[in-house]
């Protein structure tokens, strides 16, 4: 059967990663985390001092961007990839509220995305991939054969990564945290010059704010079979 390259793009916390993992695992393609790698880049520049009060060293960055080398391993105990960077296993490290609170303007920073960018395209090479990020249909893969921009209300994406938090031992962020969280990266995000959030033209749109992960499921697989028997 022909193999394709599923692009999942959206916003923050509104579910992007759990259904791309999923859909990859039903259809066998390789699942790849695009924010993750923002995220490992981030605490990479965090990890090497490069925030002093809270202020980024542009120069400092864009100087070592050639010591970050960032991976995915399939973890047999989870089923999912983990993130390596370096190959230290950063899987819960750049999930933190302090790698949340940078990752919107590293990633607005040109020479990351090219980099970032240029990696993700070598991966998705021989195609077989369900990618998710925000400009994997627009930047990354302008041709892929299925793409989906997914959303949610702020408020329904603020609760499902406090749950995410509150699972992870973290019990001391508030509702409001996650919730100005989420706000302040759509902001960032959609109005960054480099690679700003939007939806591809061609991007079917879901909104997963009131159906069921089965329902999401189920709108997902039809799509592919849509996309792929074209
Ligand atoms: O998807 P996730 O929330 O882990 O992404 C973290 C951050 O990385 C996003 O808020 C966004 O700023 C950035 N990102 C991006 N482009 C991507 C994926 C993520 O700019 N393709």
């Amino acid at each position: 059967m022909k193999k394709i390259v599923v692009a999942i793009d959206g916003f923050s916390s509104c579910g992007k990663s759990t259904m791309a993992k999923d859909l990859a695992k039903q259809i066998g393609y390789v699942y790849i985390d695009s924010g993750s790698m923002y995220r490992a880049t981030t605490l990479f520049a965090l990890q090497k001092g490069f925030f002093v009060n809270n202020q980024l060293d542009v120069d400092a960055l864009e100087e070592s961007m050639s010591d970050i080398r960032i991976s995915f391993r399939y973890n047999p105990e989870t089923g999912k990839p983990d993130t390596y960077l370096n190959d230290e296993k950063v899987e819960d490290a750049i999930r933190s509220m302090e790698v949340a609170g940078k990752v919107s303007e590293i990633a607005s920073l040109k020479f990351v995305r090219q980099a970032m960018v240029q990696l993700q395209q070598a991966m998705g090479h021989e195609k077989g991939i369900v990618m998710d990020g925000r400009d994997i249909g627009t930047v990354v893969f302008p041709d892929a054969e299925l793409k989906v921009f997914v959303t949610a209300r702020a408020d329904v994406r603020a609760n499902r990564r406090l749950k995410e938090l509150r699972e992870k031992g973290d019990n001391h962020t508030t509702f409001d945290e996650v919730l100005a969280n989420v706000v302040q990266r759509d902001e960032i995000d959609q109005n960054r010059t480099e690679s700003p959030l939007r939806k591809a033209e061609d991007a079917l749109l879901l909104d997963n704010s009131d159906i069921t992960i089965d329902e999401q499921r189920n709108q997902l697989l039809q799509m592919f079979h849509q996309a792929i028997n074209k």
